[in-house]
């Protein structure tokens, strides 16, 4: 996260707009705390180009409470059937919570080849509720370029690549993101949905899992996630004052270049994905020698940079461009891979 919301989420901590309390304890229903949502709902619509037919919920549970929400609120009682692309284990996630509510066809999927690339070549007919899609993969460093047009409603898994480049927001009906990959700390999941979507399925939703519930009290349903929200605002705030989605996007494209020009050229490393399906956001990349191991590993930790290690389930080596980071801190690491011969 950019340091200047750092700094003032920690003002806030200790003296919220001068009020002579703190964030953290201000009730979420004071009208500093009720201008925070307002504003935290509205910018995601501005710089999204989004209008007053989508609403943005800000709720608790994870990205992973999402793989389930969306199917008690878009999938039909009645053979309820929804198409999912299958390309990585967050996905596979949705898929699993997805067949608890009716049948889920996958139209495409890598798994076979390790999620090593997008599938590109399926349909999606109107005879499904909808088509959920995960626009980043986190683990294996792999970002859908384009979207599919479908004949029905859109889904999509933004978590870990949303406001990191200019798309069109508005093909989806249904965006969802967990904010603590590029948004703000853990805690709070960003959803944004276009509201004629709803309330078609002929079922009864829970109402803490409903979204209609919460568009009705403007995210307020229950008490939300008020400091992750808070921060999320001021990263937000961040990213429009400083030139937008557009200029994070060719802040994202320098950075992603300059680290796969170098995995390119050094014939010690190697991604584990298909060049075309690259993400911007997560470089999952291997050692093609492992000898070279405790030389490496030596080399990125005395050079200050921390967590480079790839997900459990995939080893080898990940490094995660988020918005925030700065195009510094992927120098130094294009440096040590320079120096491993
Ligand atoms: C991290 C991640 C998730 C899981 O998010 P939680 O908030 O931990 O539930 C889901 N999808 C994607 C694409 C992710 O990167």
């Amino acid at each position: 996260m950019p340091q200047e919301v750092f700094q003032k989420s920690a003002e806030a901590i200790l003296d919220f707009n001068g009020i002579g309390l703190s964030i953290l304890e201000i009730s979420h229903r004071s009208k500093d705390f009720v201008a925070v949502m307002d504003e935290a709902r509205a910018i995601v619509k501005r710089l999204m180009n989004l209008g007053d037919d989508y609403e943005v919920l800000y709720l608790g549970g994870g990205a992973s409470l999402q793989f389930l929400m969306v199917p008690y609120n878009l999938m039909k009682v009645e053979n309820g059937k929804a198409a999912y692309l299958d390309t990585g284990t967050w996905a596979a996630g949705a898929i699993k919570e997805a067949k608890n509510f009716g049948t889920v066809d996958v139209v495409g999927s890598s798994k076979e080849q390790k999620y090593s690339f997008i599938p590109k070549d399926y349909t999606v007919g109107s005879e499904y509720d909808y088509f959920h899609c995960t626009s980043n993969n986190t683990i294996y460093g792999t970002q859908m370029k384009l979207f599919p047009k479908v004949d029905t409603l859109m889904v999509c898994d933004m978590s870990s690549d949303i406001f990191s480049r200019v798309i069109d927001y508005s093909q989806f009906d249904l965006i969802y993101a967990g904010a603590q990959k590029n948004m703000g700390p853990a805690g709070v999941t960003l959803v944004v949905v276009k509201k004629s979507i709803l309330g078609h399925t002929g079922r009864t939703i829970p109402s803490i899992l409903n979204y209609q519930s919460h568009i009705d009290k403007e995210s307020m349903y229950n008490t939300p996630p008020v400091f992750p929200v808070y921060t999320t605002l001021l990263t937000l705030q961040h990213l429009e004052k400083n030139g937008g989605i557009a200029a994070a996007e060719a802040r994202n494209e320098a950075k992603a270049k300059l680290l796969y020009d170098e995995i390119d050229r050094n014939p010690l490393l190697e991604t584990f994905c298909q060049k075309e399906d690259r993400s911007l956001m997560n470089v999952s990349f291997q050692l093609l020698d492992e000898s070279k191991k405790d030389e490496f590993d030596a080399a990125w930790k005395a050079a200050g940079i921390s967590g480079l290690n790839g997900h459990r389930s995939l080893g080898g080596y990940r490094a995660s461009l988020y918005n925030a980071l700065p195009i510094e801190s992927v120098q130094v690491l294009v440096e040590v891979m320079k120096n491993l011969k």
